[in-house]
């Protein structure tokens, strides 16, 4: 990683869709940007498409706990502090409320919001020490609860989470260090399918804006094309 770049940005689920847009638009800017992927392999391909040198690949399955702490020490030992977390990895399970089975529940919130909670237990710390830190959470509208039902059922409650955990955390955390959630809108990648009216640019343009918001930015708010929303 170049010495001229000064900070660092960790993107989790980043080997695809707005995770790995959001990589391109990171390292763009004039940041080292970690990938993390669940499957390592994944992750070189992806990286391979950007071409550039500064981006370091990371296997990171924010399901397991024990991922997440072994890919925290080897940065730390590799002396890589981790000023930007962009928790991206995510996924969409469809299934209506009567239809939804526990584990299908559970392992929404275990990617979307327990994935979150991890990551954010490992790195925010780190970054309250250092008096610089941006957390950008991936979230959605379909789990706002401002006149909405959140849905469908499993992704809106754990999207819904989500939103709650970055107020949490943003309250957690010093004001230098800021914490805020994105929707991206319905964006053409592989979970928003073809028909999805938004790029996967301009569904990452909000999400990097966050992540590289300047000591004035705002802090526990919700976002959409660099907007604030209602939660
Ligand atoms: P995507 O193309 O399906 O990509 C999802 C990414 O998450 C993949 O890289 C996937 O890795 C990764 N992932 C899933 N489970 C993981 C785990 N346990 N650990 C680490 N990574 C994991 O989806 P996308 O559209 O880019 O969505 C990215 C984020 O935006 C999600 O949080 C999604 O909810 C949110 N969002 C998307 C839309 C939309 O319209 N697309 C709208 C609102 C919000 P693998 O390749 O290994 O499966």
């Amino acid at each position: 990683m170049s010495r001229e770049r000064t900070r660092t940005a960790l993107v989790t689920g980043a080997n695809r869709g707005i995770g790995l847009e959001t990589v391109r638009q990171l390292d763009r800017a004039g940041l080292n940007v970690v990938l993390a992927a669940r499957d390592r392999a994944r992750g070189q391909a992806a990286a391979r498409t950007l071409g550039s040198a500064h981006i370091r690949i990371e296997e990171l399955d924010v399901t397991d706990a024990g991922s997440v702490a072994a890919c925290a020490r080897r940065l730390a030992d590799d002396g890589v502090a981790v000023d930007v977390l962009v928790n991206n990895a995510g996924i969409y399970p469809t299934d209506a409320f009567f239809s939804l089975g526990e584990d299908t529940l559970r392992h929404a919130l275990d990617v979307n919001l327990l994935g979150a909670f991890r990551t954010c237990q490992a790195f925010c710390p780190g970054m309250a020490e250092r008096g610089y830190g941006r957390v950008v959470h991936v979230s959605s509208g379909l789990g706002a609860l401002n006149g909405n039902v959140p849905s469908p059922a499993a992704y809106g409650i754990s999207k819904a989470a989500l939103n709650a955990l970055t107020l949490v955390v943003s309250a957690a955390v010093p004001s230098s260090v800021k914490v805020n959630a994105v929707c991206p809108g319905w964006v053409r990648t592989d979970m928003g399918g073809r028909a999805a009216p938004t790029s996967v640019e301009q569904g990452a343009d909000t999400v990097a804006w966050l992540a590289r918001l300047p000591d004035s930015g705002p802090s526990g708010g919700f976002f959409r094309d660099r907007t604030r929303i209602d939660w």
